[in-house]
C-alpha cells in the first residue's frame, strides 16, 4: 500500500481511537464521534483551502508541506505544472529559433488560415508586400493586397504555379509569390524578390531585339546585292556557286534574325491578347498555298476544316503559330509523305488546330524541350533542313499570349501531330448567327 495511504488511514483511525476513548470515558460515546470527525473534517478543509490558495496566488512557488493524502496530491500537481512548464519553455525556444530563422531569411512568408486570415509573417514578407504587426495580423490577404492578379492567382492557384508581379509597396521592386497549402487547408505564402533578375532579363530581350533591328538592315543591303550578283553570274559562271551559297546563307541569317525579332515581339507584348476576329479557314487555305510553294516535302497536303469557325485573337501571331509547324511538317517528312492540316472544335468546344504529318518523328526524350529556343533534335540535319531552331518557340509565345496550349505527340519514324487548343471562349462560330460560342 502506498505510504500516503497507510498514513491517511492511520490517521484516520487515530482520531477515531480518540474520539472512542474520550467517548467512553466521559460516557457520550455519539458526541465525542461527531466532535472528531468533525475535527478531521476540519483538517480536511483546511487543506483543500491552503490548495486553493496555493492554485491561484503562486504555483510556481514551493507547494505547502502536508503529509499523507494532501502532501501527495500537493506533490503530484507540483510535478505536473513543473513538467507543463518545462515542455512549455521548449515549445516556446523551438517558436523563438523557428521565428529567429525565418525573420533572417530573405525570402517572405505569410502563414494563413483556411479564411486567408493572416497568422503571422516575417520581416522579410512585411518589407515585401508592406504589411505591418500586429495591424494586418487577423486581416484577409485580399483586402491588404488589392492587385487584380493576385486577386485571381488565389483563387485558382493550383500545383507549382507562380505570380510574379511589382511589389505592392514599393512599385519599382518585382517579387515573385508561391501559395502552398498545407495542414487542414492552411495556406503559406512564400515571397522573393525577383527585381534583379527581371531587369537582367529585360536586358536581355532589349539586347536581342536591338541586336537583330540592328542586324537586320546592313543585312538586307547584302542580301540585295547578292541577288544581283547572282543573276549576274550568269556572265561569270567561275562565282556563280559561292553567290549562290553566299545568298543562301545571308537569307539563312535574315530568317533567324526575323525570328528573334518577332520572338522578341511575342515576349514583351503585354499578355492575353484580345484580338479580332480571325478568318482561320481562308488564313489555312492560304497557309497552304504557301506551304506547297516552299517546294520541299509532300505535295499531299490535305485540308480539313469546319468553315463556320472563327478565333478571336491576333492575326499575325495566329498566323506566325499555324505556319512555323506547317512548315516544320512539310521540312520533316519525306516527299512522298502526308500532311494533314484540320481546323474543328473538340468534345469541350476548343477551337483546335491539328498538323499532322507521316516524316521523321521525334523520340520521347526531346519533346518536352522542342519549344526551347534553338532547341534541335539533330542540329546538323536540322539545320540542312533550313530551319532557325526558334519555329517552336515563337508557336508556344503566340500560344501562350491567347491562353491556349500545344500539345505534342510523335513516334520516332512514324510521323508527329503538333495541336493548338485555343479556350472556348476565343471561338466564334458563325452557325450561331455570328455570336460567340
Ligand atoms: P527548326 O527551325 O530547327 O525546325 P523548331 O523550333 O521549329 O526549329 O523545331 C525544333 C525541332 O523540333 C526541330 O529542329 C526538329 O528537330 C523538331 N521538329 C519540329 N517539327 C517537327 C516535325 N513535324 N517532325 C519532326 N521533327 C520536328
Amino acid at each position: 500500500m502506498n505510504d500516503y495511504r497507510s498514513t491517511e488511514i492511520a490517521r484516520f483511525i487515530l482520531f477515531m481511537l480518540a474520539s472512542v476513548i474520550l467517548g467512553i470515558v466521559s460516557d457520550q460515546l455519539a458526541v465525542a464521534i461527531i466532535i472528531g470527525l468533525s475535527f478531521y473534517l476540519a483538517g480536511h478543509i483546511y487543506w483543500l483551502l491552503r490548495m486553493v490558495e496555493w492554485l491561484t496566488h503562486d504555483r510556481r512557488a514551493i507547494p505547502p508541506e502536508a503529509t499523507g493524502i494532501w502532501g501527495e496530491a500537493f506533490y503530484q500537481l507540483y510535478r505536473h505544472y513543473q513538467k507543463n512548464r518545462r515542455r512549455r519553455q521548449r515549445i516556446a525556444r523551438l517558436l523563438r529559433a523557428f521565428r529567429d530563422s525565418t525573420s533572417a531569411m530573405t525570402e517572405g512568408v505569410v502563414v494563413m488560415n483556411r479564411d486567408w486570415q493572416i497568422l503571422w509573417f516575417n520581416n522579410a514578407a512585411a518589407e515585401l508586400l508592406g504589411l505591418s504587426a500586429p495591424r494586418d495580423i487577423g486581416q484577409r490577404v485580399a483586402n491588404l493586397i488589392r492587385n487584380p492578379a493576385f486577386i485571381s492567382y488565389l483563387g485558382k492557384v493550383k500545383g507549382d504555379e507562380t505570380l510574379e508581379m511589382p511589389s505592392p509597396k514599393n512599385a519599382a521592386l518585382q517579387i515573385s509569390l508561391h501559395l502552398t497549402s498545407y495542414g487542414d487547408g492552411e495556406h503559406l505564402l512564400l515571397i522573393r524578390n525577383i527585381t534583379r533578375m527581371h531587369r537582367l532579363e529585360k536586358m536581355r530581350r532589349e539586347f536581342i531585339a536591338n541586336a537583330s533591328h540592328e542586324l537586320r538592315s546592313p543585312l538586307t543591303v547584302v542580301s540585295g546585292y547578292l541577288e544581283i550578283l547572282e543573276d549576274d553570274t550568269e556572265r561569270n559562271p567561275a562565282w556563280r556557286e559561292q553567290v549562290v551559297e553566299m545568298r543562301r546563307q545571308s537569307n539563312r541569317m535574315l530568317g533567324i534574325i526575323n525570328d528573334l525579332m518577332e520572338l522578341s515581339r511575342l515576349e514583351t507584348a503585354p499578355e492575353h491578347a484580345n484580338g479580332n476576329l480571325v478568318d482561320v479557314p481562308a488564313m489555312l487555305a492560304r497557309l497552304r498555298e504557301d506551304a506547297l510553294a516552299l517546294r520541299v516535302g509532300p505535295r499531299d497536303v490535305s485540308l480539313q476544316v469546319d468553315m463556320s469557325l472563327q478565333l478571336r485573337g491576333e492575326e499575325k501571331e495566329i498566323y506566325a503559330a499555324f505556319s512555323n509547324l506547317v512548315f516544320n511538317a512539310m521540312r520533316y517528312t519525306q516527299d512522298d509523305g502526308h500532311v494533314a492540316i484540320r481546323w474543328f472544335a473538340n468534345a469541350k468546344g476548343e477551337p483546335s488546330l491539328e498538323v499532322e504529318d507521316n516524316g521523321v518523328g521525334i523520340a520521347p526524350e526531346h519533346i518536352p524541350r522542342l519549344t526551347e529556343r534553338f532547341y534541335r533534335v539533330d542540329p546538323g540535319r536540322d539545320r540542312a533542313r533550313g530551319g532557325t531552331g526558334l519555329g517552336l518557340a515563337i508557336v508556344k509565345h503566340a500560344l501562350q499570349r491567347h491562353n491556349a496550349r500545344l500539345e505534342i505527340q510523335s513516334a520516332l519514324g512514324e510521323g508527329s501531330v503538333f495541336r493548338c487548343v485555343f479556350p472556348a471562349y476565343r471561338l466564334v462560330s458563325l452557325q450561331s448567327a455570328g455570336s460567340p460560342a
